[in-house]
């Protein structure tokens, strides 16, 4: 499977689909990433919250793929926001991926109750200046916290990465990043596995039009939308399920049934409140 890229606000491309390893404990990261890789995936989302950034360094050292073609994304945790802590938590995130540059670097959470993300991105914009990371990125950013960032520095978010499956289609934010020059990147594109998203009604009935699964139609919609989508799982047969959503297209109407699917319920917390 050849995964389309999307060139980002800066020049860079980044793979449209890639793989995310939430939840994946550091001694299992490396057979995880290593089965991803197998599988065809060259982007992996890690964070320094998820405690496996060793494993998943290990796992794309050892498969000799070329630095080159790997797009590697990690995040900054909440409790590292601030100027000289972020360089810190930085350096301590590249020593663990056993790496001297990421591809994209991203502000895990705005927690705006800290009310440190204005300096968090001034360390970002230096580390990027250094080219230690070829891109910088948000998460969980809503509207008001990147007028925030626009007012008060110089470079505009490569990414915003949040929360989007067909209940939450984060319409007002994909139209903000979008006429703003971000890309929008969907975590926990399948409803992290909760709530029966993959059993509803019109997945599956979608899924045995077109001959594919109820996850493949949920990915499908994502790239139809020009998300960047980075799926999880942990089963290799399923690893490549989802990333085998380039050969089929959904239609016009296939796209309004999913867009009526939406409940605005969040499964993770609320970007204004978490701290
Ligand atoms: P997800 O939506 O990718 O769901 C993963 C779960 O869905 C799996 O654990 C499994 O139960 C199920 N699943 C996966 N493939 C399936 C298939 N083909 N058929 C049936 N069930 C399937 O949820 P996620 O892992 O939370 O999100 C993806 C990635 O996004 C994470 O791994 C992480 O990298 C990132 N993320 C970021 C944030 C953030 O705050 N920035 C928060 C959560 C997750």
């Amino acid at each position: 499977t050849t995964v389309p890229t999307l060139t980002l606000n800066n020049g860079v491309a980044m793979p449209q689909l890639g793989f995310g390893v939430y939840q994946v404990p550091d001694e299992e990261a490396t057979a995880t990433v290593r089965a991803a890789l197998d599988a065809g995936y060259r982007s992996i989302d890690t964070a320094a919250l998820y405690q496996n950034e060793v494993g998943t360094g290990r796992a794309l050292a050892e498969s000799r793929i070329p630095r080159e073609e790997l797009f590697v994304t990690t995040k900054l945790w909440n409790t590292d926001q601030g100027y000289d802590s972020t360089l810190r938590a930085f350096d301590a995130s590249l020593e663990r991926l056993g790496l001297d540059q990421v591809d994209l670097y991203l502000i895990h959470w705005p927690a705006p109750k800290l009310d440190r993300y204005v300096d968090t991105w001034r360390a970002f914009e230096r580390i990027y200046s250094e080219d230690r990371t070829r891109a910088i990125g948000v998460s969980n950013f809503q509207p008001a916290h990147l007028a925030r960032l626009f007012e008060a520095s110089g470079i505009v978010p490569a990414v915003n990465q949040v929360e989007l499956h067909p209940r939450l289609q984060q319409l007002a934010v994909r139209e903000f990043d979008a006429s703003n020059g971000i890309a929008t990147e969907a975590w926990g594109p399948l409803g992290q596995g909760k709530g029966g998203l993959l059993e509803d009604p019109t997945l599956t009935q979608l899924a045995a039009k077109h001959g594919r699964t109820p996850a493949q139609i949920v990915l499908r919609w994502h790239i139809q939308l020009g998300n960047v989508v980075i799926p999880k799982s942990s089963t290799p047969s399923r690893m490549r399920e989802n990333i085998d959503v380039f050969d089929f297209r959904l239609d016009a109407d296939d796209m309004d049934s999913i867009a009526g699917m939406e409940t605005g319920a969040r499964g993770g917390p609320d970007p204004d409140v978490l701290s």
